[in-house]
């Protein structure tokens, strides 16, 4: 039976002794609802609005890094942006714009297949990877031109 994400992450807070708290269902509703990875102030706003304090955010975030629920992402400026991970959300790469910031999603396929073919043979067994291409985005690019 598939678990919802939501019901998924109840049971791994659970066999950490977390109780599945509105609080943190709501940063985790947050995460899954960005179009891109957040900044810790960026979350902190959306989350306000429903009353989760500052400290719940960083509180939050870091029991979810450590639970292997969110990964780090370095966004514009080196600020460290906060996304959810397989199977909370699909596998995907990054494309960050060096100028402007944004990041967009890439799908993954052809190159996760490289990838896991460079393993074969190897004896190291892959858990899981993460691509960020940093460069420029279209827009910004032709700015330059
Ligand atoms: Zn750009
Ligand atoms: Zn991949």
């Amino acid at each position: 039976m598939e678990l919802s994400p939501e019901e998924q992450l109840k049971t791994l807070l659970r066999a950490r002794g977390l109780r599945f708290t509105p609080d943190r269902l709501r940063v985790f509703r947050a995460l899954a609802d960005a179009p891109q990875p957040l900044s810790v102030p960026a979350l902190i706003n959306i989350v306000a609005t429903d009353g989760v304090n500052q400290a719940t955010v960083y509180r939050t975030l870091e029991q979810f890094l450590a639970m292997a629920v969110v990964q780090t992402v370095l966004l514009h400026d080196g600020v460290v942006g906060y996304e959810l991970v397989p199977p909370f959300s699909s596998h995907h790469h990054h494309f960050i714009c060096l100028d402007c910031g944004t990041i967009q999603a890439l799908p993954a396929d052809s190159v996760d297949t490289a990838l896991f073919k460079s393993l074969e043979g190897s004896g190291l067994k892959a858990m899981g990877h993460k691509i960020d291409i940093y460069g420029q985005c279209e827009r910004c690019h032709s700015d330059t031109d």
